[in-house]
């Protein structure tokens, strides 16, 4: 299939498998497909299921109640990070949460883990659960967006004294109180990571609006995470967030991949 063929622009995340060369159901994005896009039989669209591929579909049908397509070409997903990446991001009001959600998917998070800290505004964690469904559309539509091919994990949330550093992972704790701590990029500069493996992870951990306690912050470092600066402002948890995110796959040499 020639590249210009890959060029369409419009990418779905559709979950069901999809076989080279088979006919497929596009049933849950006939309407996207019929009313809003005015797409028509012969047109091709991406379509990504979440095993790390994309394949190329060509339009068979298209009403706004059902659609369907045959898939005509394959390839690897080049989007899909290849270093795994965890945010354990404690809460935060309004849409900042969402914000931070459709950024790190299009920057790389591979696990999203929403914290309830002391001085977290949105409370309990149970409390959260309210907004999974909004929270996996934000990623879902970003994972489309950026290219990715799988769903980054939205954790369950988990208060603080559940906390732990997930095995086979450095772990980063940003704290703006932190006296003579390296910066995040020169921490994680420092590791031993192999190039072309997912593991060793690395896991940051980024306070609410209000700040990590330097109690909590003394509890993290004793659970294994390491003290780190994202510079000399104080940024908002959202802006750290995305800093971190950066810095740390800049440092990886992942921010390429
Ligand atoms: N204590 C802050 C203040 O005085 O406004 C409030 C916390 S800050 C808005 C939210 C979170 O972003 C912090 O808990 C920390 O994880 C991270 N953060 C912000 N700036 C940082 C910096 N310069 N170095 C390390 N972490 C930072």
């Amino acid at each position: 299939m020639t590249g210009n063929a890959w060029q369409a622009r419009h990418r779905f995340f559709v979950d069901q498998p999809f076989i080279l060369g088979a006919p497929c159901s596009l049933d849950p994005i006939a309407r996207q497909l019929a009313t809003v896009l005015r797409l028509a039989p012969g047109q091709t669209i991406i379509a990504i299921n979440g095993d790390g591929r994309e394949v190329l579909v060509e339009l068979q049908s298209v009403t706004s109640r059902s659609a369907a397509g045959r898939v005509i070409d394959q390839r690897p997903c080049a989007g899909d990070p290849t270093r795994d990446l965890i945010l354990f991001q404690c809460s935060l009001k309004q849409d900042k949460f969402e914000w931070v959600l459709q950024k790190g998917t299009e920057l790389g998070v591979t696990r999203f883990v929403p914290v309830v800290s002391a001085r977290s505004v949105v409370r309990p964690a149970v409390a959260l659960h309210k907004k999974y469904d909004r929270w996996q559309a934000v990623i879902r539509e970003a994972v489309e967006q950026c290219g990715r091919s799988r769903l980054p994990l939205l954790a369950p949330p988990i208060e603080w004294p559940a906390l732990a550093l997930p095995q086979d992972c450095h772990g980063f704790v940003a704290w703006e109180a932190a006296d003579g701590a390296p910066d995040l990029a020169t921490a994680v500069a420092a590791l031993p990571l192999a190039a072309d493996v997912t593991r060793p992870g690395i896991a940051l951990l980024i306070g609410p609006e209000g700040g990590l306690t330097a109690e909590e912050v003394a509890g993290a470092a004793a659970g294994g995470w390491q003290v780190v600066s994202l510079g000399p402002r104080i940024l908002r948890a959202e802006t750290a967030a995305l800093a971190a995110v950066t810095m740390a796959l800049a440092a990886a040499g992942k921010f390429g991949a």
